[in-house]
């Protein structure tokens, strides 16, 4: 067990600041804003920093380019490539490929290579955690009124049979395209903007970038170290009081995505409070005493995947994960404050304030 030092002192946290208020404080995803709310691309600064600002995916995004490599023109055309990408995997915009999916009725559907990907990819990821990351899980996420933001506790009857719907197992990806049983509906909620962020990525860094911090709503990606060489420095929101951060990792070359019951939740006539993330195998909001779950993965689609699921399976099972898999470090808040770090990761990670950190082997 690691004590955390005392407080940070506030010439550190500052520049902390700097780079978080940009990448965390606009990243919660708030509400359901309308999709495809993409009304262009916002560049400014110099060569020497560079930042493009937009909406996207439901959210703000912000790419800032340090010592140059890529012109504004650059910047612009790597950009663009993810409303692209959302007008094929959105949920809800109705000319997506993913809605084509929903609206199969048990037909196939034929998808591009991009969609036949991100759909392999979480099929992988649903396997790799037992279900607990499983896209399959829409009839559910929308039956809880998270799509729509209108917000109600389905019936256990209802429950019941959505699950009847539910399981990637039942999805099935062949040549011919994408096919779910009729009724059964998918949602890339949890895993595009991980993907899309790799896409950026790999776009701007064979556009010339070397040093980049990208805010894809909360997924942090970024290429390289700061020009001075120092690492990103990267704050993580405290769950339990959205205007403090639970500390800081220190990265470069990786992603670092979170997932919190706090982006999206309400509370119900019972006054229990019911968030986003669904477990897959109870229908209900996931209750694994894990409430904040950041995930550190050189591969953001990865990272964006297991946050999801992180914060379904709990402490054991997310220590079990890493032990079985190793390709990802995390970072999980538990419901009564605590912080686990997997060990990967505890040296470049810095606790804010008396929090004490139980190191994950
Ligand atoms: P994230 O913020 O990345 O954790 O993704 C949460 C979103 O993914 C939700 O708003 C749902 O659209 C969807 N979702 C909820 N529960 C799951 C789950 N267990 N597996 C996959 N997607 C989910
Ligand atoms: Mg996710």
């Amino acid at each position: 067990m690691n004590k955390s030092p005392s407080a940070i002192p506030k010439n550190i946290i500052r520049p902390l600041a700097i780079i978080t208020l940009i990448c965390l404080a606009l990243s919660s995803c708030g509400g359901p804003a309308a999709s495809g709310v993409y009304d262009g691309i916002f560049i400014t600064g110099s060569d020497a920093e560079m930042t493009g600002q937009m909406t996207a995916m439901d959210t703000f995004m912000t790419v800032s380019v340090r010592g140059g490599g890529v012109t504004a023109d650059e910047l612009r055309q790597c950009m663009e490539l993810v409303p692209d990408i959302e007008s094929r995997l959105s949920v809800t915009l109705p000319e997506s490929e993913i809605s084509a999916v929903n609206a199969a009725k048990g037909k196939t559907t034929a998808v591009s290579d991009m969609t036949r990907d991100i759909i392999s990819r979480s099929l992988e990821m649903s396997a790799m955690t037992d279900g607990a990351f499983d896209i399959t899980a829409y009839p559910l996420v929308r039956a809880w009124g998270f799509t729509a933001g209108e917000y109600r506790v389905p019936g256990e009857d209802e429950i019941e049979s959505l699950l009847g719907l539910v399981g990637w197992e039942k999805l099935s990806l062949d040549g011919g395209g994408v096919t779910l049983p009729e009724g059964g509906m998918i949602d890339l909620g949890a895993i595009a903007k991980g993907y899309a962020g790799d896409i950026l990525r790999d776009a701007l860094a064979d556009a010339g970038a070397v040093s980049a911090l990208l805010s894809l709503g909360g997924n942090i990606v970024c290429i390289g170290s700061k020009p001075d060489g120092s690492k990103w420095r990267v704050a993580i929101r405290d769950p339990q009081d959205l205007s403090s951060y639970i500390g800081y990792v220190d990265i470069c070359d990786t992603s670092v995505v979170t997932s919190g019951g706090y982006e999206r939740q309400f509370t119900g006539d019972d006054g229990k409070t019911y968030w986003h993330i669904i477990d897959p195998s109870t229908g209900y909001p996931a209750r694994s005493g894990v409430i904040s779950s950041t995930v550190i993965s050189e591969d953001g689609a990865t990272a964006d995947a297991l946050s999801t699921a992180l914060f379904v399976m709990g402490v054991e099972k997310a220590a079990g994960l890493r032990r079985e898999y190793g390709s990802f470090e995390y970072i999980l808040v538990t419901d009564d404050g605590g912080l686990v770090v997997s060990e990967g990761i505890s040296h470049a990670f810095t606790p804010y304030g008396e929090r004490e950190v139980v190191i994950a082997r």
